[in-house]
């Protein structure tokens, strides 16, 4: 049986705001159960897409989803098309070795109506092979980004 391709979208936002909007576009592609890596330098809008997920999500207002950088792991409950989504929003800036991941059980989070979104998840190979795509954000200048989702 031949091999789907994967589904590939494209954004581009001039602003925060313009990027918490496309976070709420995407909630309804990022099904459950999923594990997404969020790809992107420091500052390039990770988090601030997450806001966008999050709300469309009924799971947390913008203000409430901040940085999981010193905790780790946020958590938050919401529901998609009537069912039930736990969002977990990670961000492993600060870890750099596989062992650490240990302590977070990656493994247990994933149930079926988990959509994990995993900041810096590209730098650990057990991430990468356990996400089910990426979401990549690259800066296109000032407030200008580009938003490139792709679902394997
Ligand atoms: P990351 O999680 O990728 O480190 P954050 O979402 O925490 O980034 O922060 C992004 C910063 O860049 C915020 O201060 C935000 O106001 C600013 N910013 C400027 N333009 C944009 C944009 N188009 N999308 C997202 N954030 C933007
Ligand atoms: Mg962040």
């Amino acid at each position: 049986m031949a091999k789907s391709e994967p589904t590939v979208r494209e954004y581009e936002t001039k602003s925060s705001a313009g990027t918490v909007a496309i976070g709420r576009k995407l909630a309804d592609l990022l099904t459950p159960p999923r594990l997404m890596i969020l790809r992107g330098d420091l500052g390039a809008g990770k988090t601030t897409l997450v806001k966008g997920i999050a709300t469309a999500l009924g799971a947390a207002e913008p203000d409430e989803v901040t940085s999981p950088t010193f905790n780790l792991i946020h958590e938050y409950s919401g529901e998609l098309e009537g069912k039930p989504v736990k969002l977990l929003h990670l961000d492993l800036y600060r870890l750099d070795a596989e062992r650490q991941l240990d302590p977070l059980g990656l493994e247990e989070m994933q149930t079926p109506d988990a959509l994990i979104l995993v900041e810096w998840g590209e730098k650990f190979k057990s991430i990468r092979k356990r996400a089910d795509g990426e979401i990549a954000i690259t800066s296109a200048g000032g407030d200008a980004r580009k938003i490139v989702v792709t679902l394997n």
